[in-house]
């Protein structure tokens, strides 16, 4: 919160008023994108309907999480219920790139976590939904590591490390996963986790990407294990990505201080 000092109180409510806002309308955007990357429909075809009985919407149906609340979860034509996955990724969107702001402060890699969050969410929705990470997803994320090489090389970076940090990111976790898919024949993980640590290995660079595979590891054994007590008939695969995104969005809020204090045990009393 240190490089919001310099603020007044009001700029400050602003610029969170206006993160949320912006936020909810991209999130209403990216339930658009976790509908249609599936069906590799066209983003902007078609006028958005009732699922249930066609019914186009209107300016007023369309207002990300007012709307959703409002009609009360239901269609308003034919009160077929609309899924909640609708308001709550919207707000989910809006809610982490307060976050990021909010720790990161205002700097050029802000920018490029913001834009991975949402990517993630998508990515996330998508992996469970269909066990398959669509590729154009892992090359957005893998773009925005680029651009923080750039911005390390320009300058521009105010709070990363040397660049090869972020090279070395892009092989540690993804060489581990690639060799696990080679051994397992690709029954222990799938191709799309492998390029998603690159891509973020490149984000992120080499200890916090491993820290974001060590979380998601963790997340997802503990949280497979309680699905799997609850519901015993279905079968079970597990889908890595949801697990690994949210691995890698903590890695991006908590890493530092997560790793300074790992770092401590190593550090020689003098
Ligand atoms: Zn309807």
């Amino acid at each position: 919160m240190g490089d919001f000092l310099f603020l007044e109180t009001n700029a400050i409510v602003i610029i969170f008023v206006m993160l949320f806002l912006v936020g909810i309308i991209v999130g209403s955007f990216l339930n658009v994108l976790i509908f249609r990357i599936p069906l590799k429909e066209d983003i902007a075809v078609e006028r958005s309907h009732c699922m249930h009985c066609g019914h186009v919407l209107s300016w007023y149906e369309l207002i990300p999480l007012l709307s959703w609340i409002i009609q009360g979860g239901k269609c308003r034509s034919c009160k077929a219920k609309i899924s909640a996955q609708y308001p709550i990724v919207e707000a989910l969107n809006a809610l982490l790139w307060m976050a990021i702001v909010y720790i990161w402060g205002l700097r050029w890699e802000t920018i490029l976590f913001c834009i991975c969050s949402s990517i993630l969410i998508v990515l996330a929705v998508i992996d469970e939904r269909t066990k398959e990470i669509p590729i154009g997803l892992n090359i957005a994320i893998g773009i925005l590591g680029l651009a923080r090489v750039i911005f390390v090389l320009t300058g521009l970076a105010s709070k990363s490390g040397p660049w090869y940090e972020y090279v070395i990111g892009a092989f540690v976790v993804s060489g581990l996963f690639l060799l696990i898919v080679v051994i397992t024949k690709g029954r222990g993980m799938g191709g799309g986790d492998v390029k998603l640590m690159a891509a973020a290995g490149l984000l992120l660079g080499w200890k916090h990407i491993i820290l974001a595979m060590i979380i998601g590891c963790v997340l997802g054994s503990v949280i497979h294990i309680i699905r799997m007590s609850i519901d015993k008939k279905k079968e079970h695969v597990l889908a890595f990505g949801p697990y690994l995104a949210a691995g890698i969005y903590l890695t991006i809020l908590f890493g530092e201080p997560i790793i300074n204090w790992y770092l401590g045990f190593f550090a020689r009393p003098y």
